[in-house]
């Protein structure tokens, strides 16, 4: 178990030799449902847990292949976590109340902050893979973190541009999107009072929404208990209208994209939520096939617009 170092692309890979031998779980048994040897006693709404089969380790073994100077490897050290979101076996965070859901972001941010607060940790991202099409085989409605030794690449090229953005306009580059789509009006799907969610004019998924505080706000620690609930409020809102739309339980990969916790400032980001689901319509798979994997580009086969009237029609109840 360690992190080779790419030296191509520039990026780090967690290379974990065991964690490919993973057990099957036996049928019908659930390692998150009240009662499991993993769950402690007792009443919770949400709970975190040590990943069993973690990718990042506090204590990693020594890397299993020597470092050299073409060849960079260290130890694949951070904190692998699962957050479960209720105790309710066959719910969904669409279907938890918004109290419950501010539980979650809540605990989001208690993690958020523990781990960040290691000098170890530079980047905290908090996620869900949601549905047996994405590859998860537990059903118990989860998420995830895994705490970085590094800032991941997605998150670095965000950085980079709107580092570069603040510097040539003074301006928040996430502030500026948020408010021409805010104007423009055809790609948001719905809003409140401190939250926006819109499919961007520049989506790479055909439902790859995003949600935005409306304040700038670089991660969830600044936000108010009141934008907290209104946080809550949205996403479940978002949530129905996926289910609504594909009248099933809708896959999804979300994921929390937060500024850095290396200690550093970060004055010009701006918190946001993205999916990526992996339909396009009804029955039909969104493949990310050989231009967006070997080409890094991404082709649209609808118009953000088209899927963001969709959604925004689609019920939130
Ligand atoms: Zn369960
Ligand atoms: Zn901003
Ligand atoms: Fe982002």
């Amino acid at each position: 178990m360690e992190l080779r170092w790419d030296p191509i692309m520039s990026q780090w890979i967690i290379v974990s030799g065991k964690r490919g031998k993973r057990p099957l779980l036996p049928e019908g048994y659930c390692p998150f449902c009240p009662g499991s040897e993993e769950i402690p006693e007792g009443d919770w709404t949400v709970l975190s847990l040590p990943n069993k089969f973690p990718a990042l380790q506090p204590e990693p073994p020594p890397p299993s292949v020597k470092s050299d100077r073409l060849y960079r490897s260290r130890p694949a050290k951070g904190v692998c976590e699962i957050i479960i979101y209720t105790p309710k076996h066959d719910a969904t965070l669409a279907d938890l109340s918004v109290k419950n859901i501010k539980a979650v972001i809540d605990l989001w941010t208690e993690r958020f902050i523990e781990l960040g607060s290691r000098d170890y940790i530079k980047y905290v991202f908090i996620f869900e893979n949601k549905g047996r099409i994405i590859g998860v085989t537990l059903d118990h409605p989860h998420g995830q973190l895994y705490a970085f030794p590094f800032i991941p690449p997605i998150i670095q090229r965000e950085l980079t541009s709107s580092r570069r953005y603040w510097r040539r306009t003074g301006n928040c580059l996430f502030c500026r999107v948020i408010e021409k789509e805010r104007r423009d009006m055809t790609r948001i799907v719905c809003e409140n009072e401190d939250f926006v969610c819109f499919l961007p004019f520049f989506a790479h998924w055909p439902y790859g929404v995003q949600i935005y505080p409306k304040r700038h706000v670089g991660a969830l620690p600044e936000l108010s208990e009141k934008e907290k609930t209104m946080f809550a409020s949205i996403l479940k809102k978002v949530l129905r209208k996926f289910d609504n739309l594909f009248e099933m339980s809708f896959p999804y990969m979300m994921v929390l994209h937060q500024r850095p916790t290396d200690g550093k400032g970060y004055p010009y980001y701006h918190f946001h939520v993205e999916f990526y689901p992996p339909y396009r319509e009804k029955n039909k798979i969104k493949y990310f096939a050989s231009v967006e994997t070997g080409a890094g580009t991404v082709t649209f086969d609808y118009t953000p617009e088209m899927k963001a009237k969709e959604l925004r029609e689609s019920p939130e109840t």
